[in-house]
């Protein structure tokens, strides 16, 4: 028995090795990470670590002694080939290892962008736990920084630096913040947030050039010919699909390896799940990838449960949190084309209806976790429809409770 390999020691990666041992699994199992780091929480990394320093061992994904109480083998890599025929996955510096089933776990990357002055000093990205370590550093000294993108890790970047003391302006090039996200009231209530932290908010404004003085960045210029001085350049673009081995072993990708609702690839032997996955909908032909906690874990629980011969699509309502230094933003199910918002609260706490063909789609919470908490065991059991939503007045408690009585009683 070869057992199952996991390349990529993340959220994911961890949770199906894990998941696979506790649901009874008695191959060897084996997580090939690429990082120099025990495995640990992403997460914290553009809040806490940023904010308040803290030490890195705290975030651990899980204790010492859990991979070898559990017999998983962790192997220090990067994975740089998968032999499909012969069933091996090359490792760098070390030994080939064998598989019964292999899982692609491998994440994303910050998006590249073609920018002059890109390799300047005092330019930074955020994704690893490294990363995180440089840019608390550079911004231990830095009096101005320039974030460019508006989307999350660029506006807790933004908080983070408000809190140290930094100066701190946000380029963006469309017209409002997390705009691929959430909805229009959502991205006002941050933009007001952050004005109000006096986090400075270019919006229509696209970057087109790090000027730099003796290798150091010295500013940004815009295309509209605007020069804004900076030392610390955060860019906050997005990320992309960690595809490349998989593409490279000719597995079927577009914009992350394409799996069906079984999260199986274009070879029924490997498994993709977390920020690499795209997944197909066959009734719909719709492809989603999505960049959470709650996928890259769900994912990871849910392969583990296949691979030990369970027999159900995959399917989760999702859901996401962004912590903005006092702005808790919490978001369940998928807004897309919502054709209708409907908003509750005031504008400290509310909570944004989003609804397609008179059916609940999302909900959008923003300092508002009891309605954000209702609205998830809700949408796990159930879309309600506009009219039961107005007959209940929006109380998604009420809702979630019947929901779940309901369940109770049909058990
Ligand atoms: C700064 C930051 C803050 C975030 N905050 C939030 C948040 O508040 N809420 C939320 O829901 N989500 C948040 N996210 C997103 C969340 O962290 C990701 O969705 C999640 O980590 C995805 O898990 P994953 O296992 O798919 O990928 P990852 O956690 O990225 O793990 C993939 C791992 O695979 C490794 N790898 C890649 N290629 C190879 C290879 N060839 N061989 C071996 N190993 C390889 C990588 O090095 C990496 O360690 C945040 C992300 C970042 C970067």
């Amino acid at each position: 028995m070869r057992g199952v390999v996991v390349i990529g020691a993340g959220h994911a990666g961890v949770e199906v090795a894990g998941s696979l041992r506790d649901g009874g699994y008695r191959g060897p199992v084996t997580l090939v990470g690429a990082e120099p780091h025990p495995p640990y929480q992403r997460p914290p990394l553009s809040k806490e670590v940023l904010a308040d320093g803290g030490d890195p061992g705290a975030l651990s994904l899980r204790a010492d002694a859990y991979f070898a109480d559990r017999r998983i083998a962790l192997r220090t890599g990067p994975a740089v080939d998968i032999d499909r025929t012969g069933r091996h996955v090359h490792i760098a510096g070390g030994e080939p290892v064998g598989y019964d089933h292999l899982v692609l776990a491998t994440g994303a990357a910050p998006r590249r962008i073609e920018l002059a002055g890109r390799s300047l000093r005092g330019v930074a990205e955020l994704r690893t736990l490294d990363d995180a370590l440089a840019l608390r550093t550079s911004l231990a000294s830095a009096r101005r920084v320039v974030v460019l993108g508006g989307g999350f890790i660029g506006m807790e970047v933004a908080s983070a630096a408000r809190k140290r003391g930094v100066e701190v302006t946000v380029i963006e090039l469309g017209d409002r913040l997390l705009k691929r996200a959430v909805s229009p009231p959502v991205s006002a209530a941050v933009a007001a947030h952050h004005r109000a932290e006096q986090v400075r908010l270019w919006f229509g404004e696209q970057v087109v050039e790090l000027v730099g003085s003796r290798g150091h960045v010295a500013g940004v210029r815009t295309a509209a010919g605007r020069v804004l001085p900076a030392d610390l350049v955060v860019l906050g673009v997005g990320a992309t699909a960690e595809d490349r081995l998989a593409r490279r072993a000719g597995l079927a990708t577009d914009g992350g390896v394409l799996v069906d609702q079984w999260l199986a690839t274009s070879d029924p032997l490997i498994t993709a799940i977390g920020d690499c996955a795209v997944v197909c909908d066959p009734a719909t032909g719709g492809r989603r990838r999505l960049e959470s906690i709650q996928n890259a874990t769900d994912q990871g629980r849910y392969a583990a449960g296949r691979i030990l011969g369970e027999r159900r699509p995959y399917g989760a309502v999702p859901w996401f949190w962004s912590n903005q230094g006092a702005l808790r933003l919490q978001l369940v199910g998928v807004a897309g084309e919502s054709d209708q918002l409907v908003v509750r609260g005031d504008e400290r706490r509310f909570s944004v209806f989003c609804l397609r063909s008179g059916r609940l789609a999302a909900v959008e919470s923003v300092n508002d976790p009891g309605t954000h908490m209702a609205a998830r065991r809700l949408m796990e059991r159930m879309s309600p429809t506009e009219a039961e939503l107005v007959a209940a007045g929006y109380d998604v408690r009420t809702l979630a409770r019947r929901a779940m009585a309901r369940e109770t009683a049909v058990a």
